[in-house]
This record gives structure tokens, sequence and C-alpha cells, in this order.
């Protein structure tokens, strides 16, 4: 068994609310908090070297998608991520209600 397609599947505990995440090759926040980590220099190729948490700031409606935007705590980058169908559609709506504080 050479596990040859293993590189997109990213199993992880998050970080803030300690929610088990089964990766599925695009997940990069938790589904449960939305909480985020800075992995990615460029989307996807994880060589980011900060490893803050990326806190959830808002949500945006971008052709009828949700797109989360993420600020890392530590280093104060902002990201913009498609939310994925496994996020907490209520944890969105109440992000998409306050007010934008970039
Ligand atoms: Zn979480
Ligand atoms: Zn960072």
């Amino acid at each position: 068994m050479v596990k040859r397609f293993s590189r997109c599947r990213e199993d992880f505990v998050c970080e803030h609310c300690g929610a088990q995440v089964i990766g599925d090759g695009y997940t990069n926040h938790c589904p449960s908090c939305l909480y985020s980590k800075h992995v990615d220099i460029q989307p996807g190729d994880r060589r980011e070297l900060c490893l803050g948490p990326m806190e959830p700031v808002s949500v945006e409606v971008s052709r009828e998608k949700y797109v989360v935007v993420h600020r890392c705590l530590k280093c104060g980058v902002v990201r913009r991520n498609k939310a994925v169908k496994d996020d907490d559609v209520e944890v969105m709506i109440r992000l998409s209600a306050r007010p934008r504080a970039l």
C-alpha cells in the first residue's frame, strides 16, 4: 500500500475550540468556530512559518458564496477563505452581522 495521494487530507484538532476537524483537502479552518491557522503564504502551500491562530473577523458574500475573512492574531495578516459546506451557518450569520473592524 503506497499512500501517494495522502497529501491533501489533514485532520487536525482546532486550537481554539478543541473540535476534531476532518480535513478534506480544502478545509483550512474549523467548521465549528471558523478559526483558522496561518499556514499558507500562497493558498494551499503550507509554507508560512507564522502558524498563528487566525480569528474570523467577518463574512462577505461574493456571488452568492460565503467568504470568511480571517485575521492572524500573531502577525495581523488578513486573508479571505471560501466557506465550505460544513461551516457553522449560525456562526457565519453572527459574523456577517458584526460591523467590520479591520
Ligand atoms: Zn474551532
Ligand atoms: Zn500570521
